[in-house]
């Protein structure tokens, strides 16, 4: 990392995003000792609320209380101004302000960017009533609604959202196909070990997969809904409900707009500064400099911590954001907590545990480096990795 932050003065501050990440600023600007004027934006018609149980807990009992940070009157109690229901439309650089859906304009010293990311989905399903991909509030009080009636689901993607998905509809009493074009599940994310782990996993319960294989073409019945697919193979796949979960990427629309950088990501340097350095921005939006190259994160850790590191950095002295990044994913009845950039490879890895029993870790080193890894059903070995990755962060950047 290069230099440090400078603090500024913060003046008025807009956060644009009212989810993981622009709650957490908010928050901690607040818990920093700032006593400014901060105002959060938000684009949906909900109180601020967190993503994570849409796929898990509350797909099964979609209770407000399982995904909601905050009542109202805990914004008002710390003073911030909270904006729902009206999103951002436009940026005005020139005269610091945002212009909201509504026309009101919301002037701002310093601004945040916390937009989040959306999911991907095939075009050719849009119109479809019982094709779903689970993002928001609403998919997935709409799905359980669905789930509730259906025999069957077809998952087209088997990443870590879908396979959640899978997860509670096999649990409600649904036949799940899992079609995924790469031979196994998780395949970027996960060792082969774990991944087929998982995967065996979620054939006990009845999960069935289609590894190597695409979807050719769909059926629907009069009303438009799908009813069933062909894949690759030529096998046809019956569904009552049809779940996309083929990956996410950032909303940078409001930052290109204003003309920003942006390259899958809102780009910001090591201070989590936008190419404007009026602007900052946090969360699974940005594009942040990680050693030689860039990243992107989508995590809840990866929400916080650039959130608590920006809130530290507007206001005082701070060192470039370096996360120790990690995940967790519940699914198949098991908990996987996963350490370490996404995507780097190791050359030898260390087993603890024993993969049968369902509990075992999986160390991941390049070289004499410990890079990574992954725990299933071991919460302390997740905490020992999470420590070992920062001991072992801390004294590369001693040592330059
Ligand atoms: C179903 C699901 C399950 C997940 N499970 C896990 C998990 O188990 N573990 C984990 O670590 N991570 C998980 N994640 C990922 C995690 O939730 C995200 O990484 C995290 O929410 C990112 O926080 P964020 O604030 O950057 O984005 P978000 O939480 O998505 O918040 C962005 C907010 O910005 C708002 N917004 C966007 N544009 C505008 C605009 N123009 N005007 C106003 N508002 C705007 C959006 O409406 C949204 O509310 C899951 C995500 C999903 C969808």
């Amino acid at each position: 990392m290069s230099g440090e932050s400078v603090s500024r003065p913060v003046g008025r501050l807009v956060v644009v995003g009212a989810g993981q990440a622009g709650v957490h600023v908010v928050s901690a600007l607040r818990r920093s000792g700032h006593d400014g004027d901060v105002t959060l934006i938000g684009g949906e018609d909900h109180l601020p609320y967190q993503r994570p149980p849409l796929s898990k807990a509350f797909l099964k009992d979609p209770h407000p209380a399982h995904i909601v940070f905050h009542q109202a009157e805990h914004y008002d109690s710390i003073g911030v101004r909270l904006l729902c229901g009206d999103p951002t439309r436009g940026i005005d650089r020139d005269h610091g302000l945002v212009v909201l859906e509504s026309g009101v304009e919301v002037p701002y010293d310093h601004l945040v960017l916390a937009t989040g990311s959306r999911p991907r989905t095939l075009d050719e399903l849009s119109s479809a009533g019982n094709v779903f991909t689970v993002h928001g509030w609403s998919d997935s009080c709409r799905l359980h609604e669905r789930l509730g009636g259906a025999r069957s689901m077809l998952l087209i993607g088997g990443g870590f959202i879908g396979l959640e998905v899978a997860t509670v509809a096999s649990e409600l009493g649904c036949e799940v196909t899992v079609v995924e074009q790469a031979t196994r599940v998780l395949g970027h994310m996960l060792p082969p070990l774990v991944a087929d782990f998982l995967a065996g996993r979620h054939a006990e319960s009845g999960v069935k997969f289609r590894f190597g294989e695409t979807i050719t073409s769909f059926g629907f019945d009069a009303n438009g809904d799908v009813r069933w697919a062909t894949t690759s193979s030529g096998a046809r796949v019956d569904a009552d409900v049809v779940a996309v979960g083929i990956g996410s990427q950032p909303r940078v629309d409001l930052a290109e707009r204003a003309g920003l950088d942006t390259a899958d990501g809102i780009i910001v340097d090591e201070h989590l500064t936008t190419s404007d350095p009026r602007i900052s921005a946090v969360g699974d939006c940005i594009r942040f400099p990680a050693g030689s190259r860039s990243c992107r994160l989508t995590s809840v850790q990866h929400a916080t911590d650039s959130a608590q590191y920006l809130a530290k950095a507007l206001l005082g002295t701070r060192p470039g954001y370096d996360p120790v990044p990690w995940f967790w994913t519940d699914q198949a009845g098991v908990k996987v907590q996963i350490t370490g950039m996404p995507g780097r490879s190791a050359d030898r890895s260390e087993l603890i545990g024993d993969v049968s029993t369902g509990r075992f870790a999986v160390w991941r080193y390049d070289g004499d480096e410990f890079i990574g890894g992954e725990a299933v059903g071991m919460p302390r070995e997740h905490l020992k990795m999470r420590r070992e990755l920062a001991e072992t962060r801390r004294s590369s950047r001693a040592t330059g």
